[in-house]
């Protein structure tokens, strides 16, 4: 009984991925990229040797001194999650993004084979394509793809089969459970429960008393094989973002126009696969001097303007005044609405 297994598909140490791209000679040594002075992300040498993500960098070189630092490369980041997405679309007949670079995918697999054929065809592409690793797990709800893809690292693929998902759904670590934070497992452990199945004797009320309803809940439904396996397209969301920056790889020498005319591909082609049309769109435009970011909005737009109006708009909003050097720039769309929501007489 193993009906419509889903996928989830989640990047390797996605950002230190994405930088070690154009540094191959680094891949075998630890590398961490870092966002200001956090580690943003560390690959698995890094890893091997106790690096963490969300660890301050000068912790991080304590740990381990031959450590390589690189900065979070963040167009580039952008562009990579961007085509990861275009192949789970490809690929999926719905996409439920869980971060910029994992989601749950509904591949319409009728069994556990095709869903494996599935992933082992995403993984191959986006090797190919965009010289990244996507660990994919299957399973039958989205806990036991998540589960599946968490073993399927690094590099790898993971199948979750009814037999060993039973035998999960029993032997769960309490802890393990997104939501469960440490006070809860505490005071669960204090009553000897340690894994899920160790919830069978407690009577639900006092579980409820000990953790909510809500989750005591979805403990039950995990405990019964009964819980989300509902994959859910993005619907609801207020804006969308694309960014560029004139350092990036290979883009020296572009005009502010030329980047927005980028960054707003990007996000309407974003818009249009989560199936949302935007009514605004906003201009951040970094000076290189450092100086603060300009903003330069427009909000009241009819929802189902075409491209070409919004490509009127942007550089209507460029020209508006003269501009200094720029080191990057976003565009941001503005409320989002579903297209299939919009009324017919606007159009
Ligand atoms: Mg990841």
């Amino acid at each position: 009984m193993f009906e419509r297994p889903l996928l989830h598909a989640d990047a390797d140490c996605f950002f230190a991925s994405v930088a070690l791209r154009a540094r191959p000679e680094l891949q075998a040594r630890p590398v961490a990229v870092v966002n200001h002075v956090i580690i943003a992300s560390a690959n698995y040498p890094a890893r091997a040797r106790g690096v963490r993500s969300g660890t301050l960098v000068q912790e991080a070189l304590y740990q381990c001194p031959e450590l390589v630092v690189l900065e979070v490369p963040h167009a580039e980041v952008e562009e990579v999650a961007d085509a990861l997405f275009e192949v789970f679309h490809r690929h999926a007949r719905a996409v439920e993004p869980g971060s910029m670079e994992e989601a749950f995918l509904d591949v319409a697999a009728p069994d556990q084979s095709a869903a494996r054929q599935a992933a082992q065809a995403i993984r191959a592409e986006v090797a190919a394509q965009l010289g990244i690793a996507v660990s994919v797990g299957v399973g039958r709800t989205k806990l036991i793809a998540k589960l599946a893809s968490r073993a399927a690292k690094p590099d790898g693929l993971h199948v979750i089969a009814a037999d060993q998902e039973a035998r999960l759904r029993a032997e769960l670590p309490i802890g393990q459970v997104w939501g469960i934070g440490p006070k809860t497992a505490a005071r669960l452990r204090d009553l000897d429960v340690h894994r899920l199945l160790d919830l069978d004797r407690i009577p639900k009320n006092q579980l409820q008393s000990i953790c909510g309803t809500g989750m005591a809940r979805r403990l039950g439904q995990i405990r019964a094989g009964t819980d989300d396996a509902q994959v859910r397209p993005v619907q609801h969301r207020e804006s969308l973002s694309a960014e560029t920056s004139t350092s990036g790889y290979g883009r020296a020498d572009h005009t502010p126009a030329e980047l927005a005319e980028t960054c707003l591909e990007r996000v309407l082609r974003r818009a249009e696969k989560a199936g949302l049309v935007g009514t605004g769109i906003t201009l951040t435009m970094q000076p290189s001097d450092q100086g603060s970011p300009l903003r330069r909005k427009q909000s009241d737009l009819t929802a189902g303007t075409e491209r070409s109006g919004w490509r009127s708009t942007v550089s209507r909003l460029l020209r508006s005044e003269p501009l200094p050097p720029l080191s990057g720039l976003r565009v941001t769309l503005t409320g989002l609405m579903p297209a299939d929501q919009v009324p017919q007489t606007l159009f």
